[in-house]
């Protein structure tokens, strides 16, 4: 048992919404199945959200469970109408994960970040949930409900929330849908009706 404390250190929200569009988007419902499934899955998502490297919890079914309830409320929450609502559950999650959670003054960068210490054992889906409700409620009261959206690409239910600088976020993964969408567009334009393997040469 390990009883030394750490920090999850959020100093802005763009790591967190990037891992909300991260585990939302193992849902996406286009041509790939449920990314969110086994222990093994569940392990490269906290990989690529750098979490798996500060638990020291060996990661169990019941945390994929847990892992896919968290996306399923987050995937809500990025399709909220209700800004109020959204928020409720925000907050629901955030003190779930961690009921002392506060916003505080950081002395190594002089500038006020989450703070919240939680013991080295906390499992990787509570840090998971503590990292993406926080950031997903900053932009909240940041933006509203303007930068939560539904990526625009054909038979793709995939989501994201948006920390572009200018807002126009269109896909739940650029590179991905974003092509798919360019070669549609491409097909469109030069009269393809049908599905084929070509790809546009110039694009
Ligand atoms: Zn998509």
């Amino acid at each position: 048992m390990v009883n030394t404390n750490y920090s999850v250190q959020i100093l802005d929200y763009r790591n967190g919404a990037a891992n909300a569009t991260l585990l939302a988007n193992t849902d996406a419902g286009r041509v790939a199945e449920d990314r969110l499934q086994s222990i093994e899955d569940l392990q490269t998502l906290l990989d690529q959200a750098g979490i798996a490297a500060t638990t020291a919890r060996t990661i169990t079914t019941s945390d994929v469970t847990r892992a896919r309830a968290l996306r399923t409320q987050l995937r809500q929450v990025l399709s909220a109408t209700e800004l109020t609502t959204a928020i409720a559950q925000l907050n629901a999650l955030l003190v779930a994960a961690h009921p002392d959670a506060t916003l505080n003054w950081v002395s190594d960068t002089h500038e006020w970040g989450w703070h919240l210490s939680v013991p080295a054992d906390t499992d990787a889906v509570r840090q998971l949930q503590l990292v993406t409700t926080s950031s997903l409620l900053a932009m909240t009261r940041t933006f509203g409900l303007a930068r939560f959206g539904d990526c625009t690409a054909t038979d793709c239910t995939g989501m994201f929330a948006d920390t572009s600088r200018g807002g126009r976020r269109r896909f739940c993964d650029p590179t991905r849908c974003g092509n798919r969408a360019h070669v549609a567009a491409y097909r469109a334009r030069n009269g393809h009706t049908h599905t084929g393997s070509s790809e546009p040469k110039n694009h």
